[in-house]
């Protein structure tokens, strides 16, 4: 099989509510599976920047950025830059992706960019990426839709608090539209709970219902609310730089591990098919 090149494993890290754990966990599970031997590439799809930012990428040095890989055509090969985990790249976003609906509202492929470009990565044979995490952003836009057109999993974070299967209800809907128009092989990768608070009954009893309602597609992996975790990004750092002992990231590490876990089992079960 040497001759076949190597297809990354393209998850959406998404959940239309913002401030759920999203770019915190792309960033530390990105970090986490590069830890694990696993190649990794994080795409910053939100025009805040917040992926970047956390890891380190200042906005002075992001040159070539998600907007010119979507608007432009510029390939992922240019557009990845290494960060200081070895084994994890990113490709940056800044503000000047607010105009990309504009931009391409007569364009071909519209909501194809992002997967056109990965797929002519893998071409060029510079691919070799294991995973693609894809950090959206909180809104359903055009962003978005090139995330999940792009992806083979959308992975969920939820926050474990009372609203937290409401916005969820929004996600599976759209998930649902984007499988009867763009992607039909779309599928639910994983949710994983964050920010639990084991001291908060609420927490328990969210963590309990998701996973009545989602059975094995809730990870094992739990992330708790942990200072840690909110403190790094103000350094550059992912957590598991910042302080690996903290329970934060060895709960990403976990997690990376679930990941990794599936993954072979999935394609064994294809395999075996
Ligand atoms: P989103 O990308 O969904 O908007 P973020 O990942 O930016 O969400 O997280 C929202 C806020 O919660 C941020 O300030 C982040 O530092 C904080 N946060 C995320 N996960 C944790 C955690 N496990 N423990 C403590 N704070 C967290
Ligand atoms: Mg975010």
């Amino acid at each position: 099989m040497a001759s076949k090149t190597k297809t990354a494993r393209v998850l959406a890290v998404s959940n239309q509510k913002g401030g759920v754990g999203k770019t915190t966990t792309a960033i530390n599970l990105g970090t986490a599976l590069a830890a694990i031997g696993e190649k990794v590439l994080i795409v910053d799809m939100d025009p805040q920047g917040n992926a970047s930012t956390g890891l380190g990428v200042p906005r002075e040095t992001r040159r070539i950025t998600i907007y010119d890989v979507i608007v432009d055509g510029r390939s992922v090969h240019d557009a990845a830059v290494p960060t200081a985990v070895p084994g994890l790249h990113i490709i940056p976003a800044d503000a000047d992706m607010s105009g990309v609906e504009i931009e391409l509202s007569q364009a071909d492929r519209r909501s194809y960019r992002l997967r056109d470009a990965l797929a002519r990565q893998g071409e060029d044979g510079s691919a070799g990426y294991d995973y693609v995490l894809i950090d959206c952003p909180p809104s359903l836009n055009l962003l978005t839709l090139n995330a999940m057109a792009a992806a083979d999993g959308v992975l969920v974070p939820l926050q474990c608090e009372f609203f937290a299967l409401e916005g969820l209800t929004q996600l599976m809907k759209t998930i649902e539209m984007v499988r009867q128009s763009l992607n039909p092989s779309l599928e639910i990768q994983g949710l994983v709970l964050t920010m639990y608070d084991r001291r908060n009954a609420l927490s328990g009893q969210v963590a309990a219902d998701v996973r009545a309602h989602f059975g094995e597609k809730v990870y094992e992996a739990v992330i708790p609310r942990n200072v840690r975790v909110s403190e790094a990004p103000s350094f550059g750092k992912p957590v598991l730089i910042y302080d690996l002992k903290c329970t934060g990231s060895q709960a990403y590490l976990r997690l990376a591990k679930e990941v990794v876990g599936r993954e072979r089992r999935r394609l064994k079960s294809l395999a075996a098919a």
